[in-house]
């Protein structure tokens, strides 16, 4: 690109109009930082919930297939388009929107498969040389079986196809191993996406997730940060979409920083050009940092929730300039800024949750948290009657920062404890393993 076209899209970037995709707390985050860029003018979500609605101008959406969502994106003509869930870049709406000319922040149908379809991943991971862990593919219970002898317990099993983060079961025993291997591919656990498993190597160490965004070319890492997947504290129970995340720079050493952009960010980039399915968009790496370096446990073709909430409130750059870079395909050598304060987002989920989600309760205390410094990002809330009530598993995601990772914890659970809803029930111990970093 000359320097003429990107002083173009500079210009043309001063007062740019966005759509964002989604409804959750991933999407509330990205809308509240948007709006604060001095580049932004307006800011679109479909379909939103109701804490993005007091920031951003809702428009109702059909569903969330492609075809409905161009309509939408067609009318409102806007400088770019990002995607917050997986479903419409598995299904393909940036091939779509590409195809119309309208600017697009995401990856390919084809390069989506990264998380799409882990045996698209895990071969891939394979053929390139990443660094993961040992697996082998089973089609059917036979081979799945051969597989335990292989690789002995506890062994971890991942079904081939998006299962809304029920696609993996860790098998500490042949008896476990059997059930699940039975009711993944029997259709019962996550119907058609069980039909192909991943077996593997379990692996050992602390889990970090890196997320870096490229134009396919020009890669821009984020912040590290560390989610916590188990319901209960001291990652027990069942797993859930993430009960809360931090966000700190002492999570990597400048060191590991580097082995993961070195090992596998810029390999991954790479390869996926030169094997034809090059990478646009937000490549998240849930990492394992084990003995033997950094090794690859799942990538994502989008941002992560609740991460997300964490690294926006930290982020200090106008992201949507290097949005619109990215979909323009002009990152180069762009970098962002962050505020050197950690930040921590503890999600409050509603009764039942990762099971049978009881909705319907009436949530008060958000404008008594935000009073008290934090921000409260909406997930699953509704408003009905001017009343907002809880209306899916993750209700809200209560974010705030300080200047050590023991104050921004502290000043989120104050503002937690502010908030109110029958069967509200959340982590007490987010953020609690990066405080030996302190
Ligand atoms: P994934 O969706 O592949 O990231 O898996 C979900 C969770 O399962 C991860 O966040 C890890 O906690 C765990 N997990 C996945 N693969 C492995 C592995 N090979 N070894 C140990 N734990 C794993």
């Amino acid at each position: 690109m000359t320097i003429t076209s990107y002083l173009l899209i500079r210009y043309y970037c001063i007062s740019m109009k966005i759509f964002v995709i989604g409804s959750g707390g991933r999407e509330h985050a990205l809308a509240w930082r948007l709006a604060r860029c001095p580049s932004v003018r307006h800011v679109y979500v479909a379909p939103g919930n109701p804490g993005i609605a007091q920031l951003a101008e809702i428009v109702s959406v059909k569903d969330l297939s492609p075809y409905s969502l161009l309509a939408v994106a067609e009318a409102l003509n806007c400088d770019f388009t990002i995607v917050g869930p997986e479903a419409p870049l598995a299904e393909g709406i940036v091939d779509l929107f590409r195809a119309k000319g309208l600017p697009i922040v995401g990856p390919s149908q084809q390069a989506a498969q990264l998380e799409s379809s882990k045996v698209f991943a895990k071969s891939f991971m394979r053929r390139s040389g990443l660094p993961t862990a040992e697996f082998t593919i089973a089609n059917n219970y036979a081979e799945a079986c051969a597989a335990f002898e292989r690789f002995g317990f506890p062994l971890v099993l991942k079904a081939d196809g998006l299962a809304a983060g029920k696609g993996v079961i860790i098998a500490h025993n042949r008896q476990e191993a059997e059930t699940a291997s039975q009711g993944f591919l029997s259709g019962r656990l996550v119907g058609a996406a069980g039909a192909r498993l991943i077996i593997e190597e379990f692996l050992q160490g602390e889990e970090v997730s890196f997320i870096a965004l490229s134009d396919g070319k020009n890669v821009v890492p984020l912040e590290p940060t560390q989610d916590h997947k188990a319901v209960w504290d001291g990652d027990r129970g069942p797993n859930t979409g993430g009960m809360g995340a931090y966000c700190d720079s002492r999570i990597l050493t400048p060191q590991q920083t580097h082995q993961i952009m070195d090992r596998i960010i810029l390999p991954t980039i790479d390869a996926m050009a030169t094997q034809g399915t090059p990478f646009t968009g937000f490549l998240y790496a849930g990492l394992m940092m084990t003995a033997e370096g950094p090794k690859i446990l799942e990538f994502n073709v989008r941002l992560g929730d609740p991460e997300t909430q964490p690294l926006m409130h930290r982020l200090d750059s106008d992201f949507a300039e290097i949005l619109a870079a990215t979909a323009h395909g002009a990152l180069r050598d762009s970098t962002l800024q962050w505020k050197p304060a950690p930040s921590v987002c503890v999600v409050l989920a509603a009764h039942g949750y990762p099971g049978k989600v009881r909705k319907g309760d009436a949530i008060t205390g958000i404008a008594e948290a935000e009073a008290l410094g934090a921000v409260v990002f909406h997930a699953g809330t509704s408003l009905e009657h001017g009343v907002l009530k809880t209306s899916g598993g993750r209700v809200l995601g209560v974010t705030a920062s300080g200047p050590t990772l023991q104050e921004a914890i502290d000043s989120t659970y104050r503002a937690v404890s502010a908030i109110h809803f029958e069967g509200c029930h959340y982590r007490t111990d987010i953020g609690r393993k990066g405080l030996k970093r302190w």
